[in-house]
């Protein structure tokens, strides 16, 4: 039996399901399919349960510095269990409001596996699941939103195996207590929140980057200011260092590796293998619909278009930025490009937050982007410490950086290390979309005392005009 959509969308995480939401919105037919749980890698072992160790990581490590603020508490301690717990019945809660959400839009779920096969002029989709016949799908539009999983390094030894060596899975529900020792193997931004939250709970904690400093995709100036920020907490690292083998221990995992042409053996409770991702390309029927894939991720146009007529891409299948609001994003436009609307000129920039203690968060170009480019550019910088709001708060660490473009004076870039600055970058994006020079940024008045003015002070300093430095 085959059954007719308007839309049918593979894939329930952030990209998934927000498309099939927009595309009830726009009066389409519509179903999802999904082999798991509601909700994809960012609701159920990405993006939320992370945040919600992290907060009992930052609530943790800020009892050491209550008597700063005249408080004073009896006594110091953690149940990892409870932590753990919490986490997972945060990403179960919000998995359940999805399915909410998919009722209230009417959008039909169907559980289970989707491979496409040849249909007439679209792909159809047929669904396994345990138990069922399969079930054969037809719409006119399918969106791809299979997502992605964590990249394996080849040919260094022991795969992650969920004892010694984890991925982010692991990471997020061990079946043990917290490691004395870990080292973190990558220091993108799932790198860094792991190792700072299990730093927090106070395993010794070695991260190993490959690049020649750690959040590479940084600006090097924050990317500086977060390895001492790091360090501060007892984090150590070793940079422009090469994993060459992994291997079980009597401790438990022995990570070899080298440092200009200097070779060690680390030894750790446990290693995290944090090396980014990689697209959930395969067993999707695409290879006999001549659907081109690159480097495992499948390749779209503007519009989330693939190859194949009636077919689309969106989110971490569809290649980087492996994030979930990237995600969301390209699946309203991909709908809302199906629906025939006018795109109205505005796009946002994609940006990107690491919630460690301190937090980074950054939006365009980097100075050394900018500079790369040919572009003539005009720097901002302001440090937290000379900041009212910041003062008040006890969070002195870190600064705003802005830049702009020296001849059209246009925002290019902002970047940010800090308290509360994954709060605050949306500002700069929103400048960034709306194509804000620096006029606007000094024509908006910021609400007193918050962190935020810091944002209007970076943008002055680019110019000469910082009220407080
Ligand atoms: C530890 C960690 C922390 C992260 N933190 C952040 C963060 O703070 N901010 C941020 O923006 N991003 C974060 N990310 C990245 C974010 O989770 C992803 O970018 C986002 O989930 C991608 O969304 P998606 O819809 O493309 O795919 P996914 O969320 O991966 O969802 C894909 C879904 O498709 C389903 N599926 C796959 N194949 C099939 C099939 N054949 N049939 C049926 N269903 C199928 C899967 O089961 C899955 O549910 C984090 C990731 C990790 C791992």
């Amino acid at each position: 039996m085959t059954t007719d959509f308007d839309v049918i969308v593979i894939g329930s995480g952030p990209g998934g399901y927000v498309a099939a939401i927009r595309s009830s919105q726009l009066g389409f037919k519509t179903a999802i399919v999904e082999r798991d749980n509601l909700g994809g890698i960012c609701l159920n072992w990405g993006c939320i349960p992370t945040k919600a160790l992290l907060k009992s990581g930052e609530l943790f490590e800020k009892l050491d510095h209550l008597e700063d603020y005249g408080l004073a508490v009896q006594g110091r301690s953690y149940d990892f269990t409870k932590i753990i717990e919490r986490s997972r019945g945060i990403a179960k809660q919000l998995s359940g409001g999805i399915a909410f959400l998919m009722k209230k839009n009417k959008i039909e779920v169907i559980k289970g596996v989707a491979k496409l096969e040849k249909g007439t002029s679209v792909p159809k989709v047929v669904v396994t699941a345990e138990g069922a016949a399969p079930r054969t799908l037809q719409a006119k539009h399918v969106i791809l939103a299979t997502g992605a999983r964590a990249r394996v390094i080849p040919g260094i030894g022991l795969v992650p195996d969920g004892d010694k060596v984890w991925t982010y899975r692991e990471a997020l529900a061990p079946k043990r207590p917290a490691p004395k020792s870990l080292i973190v193997i990558g220091s993108g931004a799932i790198g860094i929140e792991f190792a700072s939250f299990y730093r927090a709970l106070g395993s010794e904690v070695m991260v190993i980057e490959a690049m020649d400093r750690i959040l590479p995709v940084e600006d090097e100036e924050v990317s500086n200011a977060a390895h001492k920020a790091f360090e501060k907490r007892g984090l150590t690292f070793r940079v422009g260092a090469k994993v060459t083998k992994l291997s079980k221990s009597a401790k438990g995992v022995s990570v070899a590796l080298e440092t200009a042409g200097k070779a060690e053996t680390l030894e750790a409770d446990v290693a995290i293998v944090a090396v980014g991702i990689e697209g959930n390309v395969e067993n999707l029927g695409l290879e006999a619909l001549g659907v081109k894939v690159d480097r495992g991720h499948v390749v779209t146009d503007s519009h989330a278009k693939t190859n194949v007529s009636g077919l689309y891409a969106i989110g971490d299948v569809a290649g980087p930025p492996w994030l979930a609001h990237k995600a969301s994003h390209e699946g309203i436009h991909c709908l809302e490009a199906i629906a025939g609307k006018k795109d109205n000129g505005l796009h946002s920039p994609v940006p990107g937050c690491t919630y460690a203690t301190p937090q980074v968060a950054s939006v365009g170009l980097t100075e050394a982007q900018a500079k790369a480019k040919g572009l003539e550019i005009k720097v901002g910088r302001y440090p937290f410490k000379n900041h009212g709001k910041n003062i008040a708060s006890g969070e002195l660490e870190g600064f705003i950086k802005t830049v702009f473009d020296a001849k059209t004076g246009a925002l290019i870039g902002a970047h940010m290390i800090g308290a509360e600055v994954t709060e605050m970058i949306n500002g700069f994006v929103i400048a960034m979309t709306m194509e804000a020079t620096e006029e606007e940024v000094f024509a908006t008045c910021f609400p007193h005392p918050t962190m935020s003015e810091a944002m209007h002070e970076s943008a002055l300093e680019a110019y000469g005009r910082a009220l407080h430095i």
